[in-house]
Order: C-alpha cells, then sequence, then structure tokens
C-alpha cells in the first residue's frame, strides 16, 4: 500500500498536536459576497449569521461593487474565462499589456511586469536579478512571501531590526564591497498597520548607493493623498527601484500581483523570474475588473477619502471608548488585549454581537502582544462602524479592560 496505516499516523499525529494545542486553523464559510456585511456559517453546520466584517483587505469595498463586477463580465465576454497558456507561449493578450501600462502610470515607475499573485511576484523577483555577489538586507518584520523569495535566492542575506534606520545604515555599511545591495521593505506592516519610513530610507539608499524595493499590498490603491501608495505619502514617488504589490487586496480584492519600477529590471524578471515563466498569468475577468478600478481611482479619490474618514472615526471611538491602540495612521487598527486567551474569547463575543473581527497572538504576532485587528474598509458605512464601536464597548465592560493600562489587563488576564 502507497499510503500505510503507519504513514496516515505521521499526519495524524501532527494535525492531533496542532488541535491539542489550540492552533488547528478552521475555515469560516462567507454565504455572501465580500462586503461591509456577511453572512458566516461558524463553526461549521452553524445557522448563517449576518456579521460587520472587519477583518477583510476589502480596503477600498470593491470586491463585490457592482462597476467591478460589470466589468469583470465584460472582460469575460470580450476576452474569455482563461489563458491556457503561460504568458511567454501564448498566454498573453492585448489586455494584460494594457494592464500593465496602466499600473506603471498608477504607481509613478518605468515598467511593470503581472504574476499571478504577489507572492508569486515576491517569489520570482530576488532570483531573477541578483547572484552570489549580492546582497538583501530585510526588515525583520517582512511579510511572508519576501522571506520565501529571499530563500529562493542566492545572494547573501542580512535583516535590520523593524524600521531602525540606524541599524538599517550599519548594514549598508557593513555590505560596502558588495555589487548590489537591495534593502527589502513592507510599505505598510499589517499586522501594527505602522509604514515604512521610506523617506529616510530613500536618503539611505542614495548615500550608499543600494536599490530599495518595497511590498505595498497593504498600501496601493489608498494610502497617500491620491492613493499610490507608501512612497507617495512620504514623497518619494519615482525613487522606489522595486514595488511588488497584489490586485487581491484594496485594488479589487480578487487576485493577481506585479513587479513594477525600473525597466531593466522589470525586463530582468521577464527574462527569468519563474513563476511569471512557469505559471498560468491572472485571467481576463480579473484583468478586465482591476482595469477598471485602476482607471476609476485615477479619476477620483473617492474612494480613499471615505476610506481615510472612516478609518479616522474608528481609530478615535475606540481610543476615547479607553482602548490600547498600535499608534498609526492606516486603516489597520489593532486594538491591544495582550493576553492569547482574552483575544480568542473577545472574538468569539465580538461574533455573538454581530462583527467579525480575529484575534491574533504568538507566533502570528510577539509574545504578550495579542489583539483583535481590526480593518476598516469604503465599503463601512457610518451605522456600521457605531454598531460595531457598540460591541467593542460591550465587550471591554464585559472584561474591565476600558481605560485600563497594559500593567493592569495583563494582571488581570495574564498567564
Ligand atoms: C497579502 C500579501 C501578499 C500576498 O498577496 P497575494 O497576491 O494574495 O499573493 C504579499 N505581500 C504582502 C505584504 C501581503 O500583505
Amino acid at each position: 500500500m502507497a499510503y500505510s496505516a503507519r504513514t496516515r499516523a505521521i499526519f495524524e499525529n501532527q494535525i492531533n498536536t496542532l488541535k491539542d494545542g489550540g492552533i488547528l486553523k478552521i475555515e469560516r464559510y462567507i454565504h455572501s459576497v465580500q462586503d461591509a456585511e456577511i453572512e458566516v456559517e461558524f463553526p461549521p453546520g452553524a445557522p448563517l449569521k449576518k456579521v460587520i466584517n472587519i477583518c477583510a483587505n476589502n480596503y477600498l469595498g470593491l470586491s463585490s461593487h457592482p462597476a467591478v463586477v460589470k466589468a469583470a463580465h465584460e472582460g469575460l465576454d470580450a476576452r474569455g474565462y482563461g489563458m491556457s497558456s503561460v504568458r511567454f507561449i501564448c498566454g498573453t493578450q492585448d489586455i494584460h499589456k494594457e494592464l500593465e501600462e496602466k499600473v506603471s502610470k498608477f504607481l509613478g515607475t518605468e515598467d511593470t511586469i503581472l504574476f499571478p499573485s504577489c507572492m508569486d511576484a515576491n517569489a520570482g523577483v530576488f532570483e531573477a536579478i541578483l547572484t552570489e555577489e549580492d546582497v538583501m538586507i530585510s526588515d525583520r518584520l517582512v511579510h511572508a512571501s519576501l522571506i520565501d523569495g529571499i530563500r529562493l535566492c542566492k545572494a547573501m542575506t542580512d535583516s535590520f531590526k523593524h524600521s531602525d534606520m540606524k541599524h538599517l545604515e550599519e548594514k549598508l555599511i557593513l555590505h560596502a564591497d558588495k555589487r548590489i545591495k537591495l534593502v527589502i521593505t513592507d510599505g505598510v506592516y499589517s499586522m501594527d498597520g505602522d509604514t515604512a519610513k521610506l523617506d529616510e530610507m530613500v536618503a539611505l539608499c542614495e548615500k550608499y548607493d543600494a536599490m530599495i524595493l518595497v511590498d505595498e499590498s497593504h498600501a496601493s490603491g489608498f494610502i497617500g493623498k491620491t492613493g499610490r501608495g507608501t512612497h507617495e505619502k512620504y514623497g518619494v514617488m519615482g525613487k522606489i527601484d522595486l514595488i511588488t504589490t497584489t490586485f487581491g487586496k484594496g485594488l479589487g480584492g480578487a487576485s493577481g500581483g506585479c513587479v513594477s519600477g525600473r525597466k531593466e529590471l522589470v525586463e530582468m524578471c521577464r527574462q527569468k523570474a519563474r513563476p511569471y515563466l512557469f505559471s498560468n498569468t491572472i485571467a481576463p475577468p480579473v484583468v478586465a475588473g482591476v482595469i477598471s478600478v485602476l482607471d476609476t481611482l485615477s479619476k477620483t479619490t473617492e474612494r480613499r477619502d471615505k476610506l481615510e474618514k472612516n478609518a479616522n472615526w474608528w481609530r478615535q471611538g475606540l481610543l476615547d471608548a479607553g482602548f490600547i491602540l498600535q499608534p498609526g495612521d492606516t486603516p489597520i487598527v489593532p486594538v491591544m488585549l495582550f493576553d492569547a486567551k482574552l483575544s480568542q474569547d473577545f472574538a468569539i463575543d465580538l461574533f455573538n454581537e454581530g462583527v467579525y473581527a480575529i484575534g491574533f497572538f504568538f507566533p502570528v504576532v510577539p509574545q504578550g502582544k495579542a489583539r483583535i485587528r481590526t480593518q476598516i474598509s469604503a465599503a463601512h458605512e457610518m451605522h456600521h462602524l457605531e454598531k460595531a464601536l457598540a460591541a467593542f464597548i460591550k465587550v471591554g465592560k464585559k472584561y474591565d479592560i476600558l481605560g485600563k493600562s497594559k500593567k493592569e489587563i495583563m494582571e488581570m488576564y495574564g498567564a
């Protein structure tokens, strides 16, 4: 027997260890479109519950927006369902080129190459442009997909303490002899909602002749005055050598990603990036959807403006109620509960109050920094936010944490 009882037992044991440790991930089924309010089946088999969703990356509320759905339908009719080929054989349509040009224009870059996802963009980009003579210097909190891409590349690796510019400078000095130094960071960090200091990072890169790559997955479409991203917020558009980003968050929420930046680097990706060469690209209906999203966002800042207003209201409301927040000014608003079990109990109580949010704890966030991560959307109307805030306050009162310090909360709940 190929899959013997002995083999099966190995994997059953691993799964049971996760279960016993209380860290087996359980899916929650959504029976509606992704929106400000969704219908959720949780736990599996339970009756459907309508809840306000504050844990999606649906920042601009476009995942089920009628204009985007319509554009995708039209793309489906005009260019079909799929490509049945990788791009460099016969899997590139005119709309893929059109999308690449629109992304470059939107981000203010020289050229863009599409990937099936941002995970794939990050998996392919480093290996395509760097060699053993180079060094990659990454922030210690970068996204898992960047870590994987770094692993696939033969260049030397090093890192700097999160957002610590002095430490980054030391590393740039340390690696002065390398052919190419590539600094790697997220634009917006998804767990804390803080932003990379791109103005200072670009200045350091200029001083020490280094390149910089920024993953803008939690920024594209809404950070910066016209939503171009973290580089716009910090006034360094045109100075970022490589941007990777996803179309699966603010920019429509379906799927797909890209590498955008210096044209020679994008060309190197076209020649060598393996997820581009060996995996089908984005399906035509999704390409058409993203094109319509970029067209709309280039014309009006209405949605990112509404998102900013919503996020500011939400942040202030929670602060006024006496919650401890991770400081920041993005739509990612982490409500700090510090204790892992409290974060889980709190999330269940919120769900029962009709608010869907997730409690995160170690190892996803550092030990003793458990939290409920809330994510605000332009799809939220005032009544959603008011109801969600009332639920937070009700549950916060139940656990008696409003107005309490970290020390006091830890004394009550810390293990
Ligand atoms: C979500 C995310 C990705 C992955 O994007 P996909 O297109 O879904 O693969 C990559 N990097 C960062 C920083 C992300 O937040």
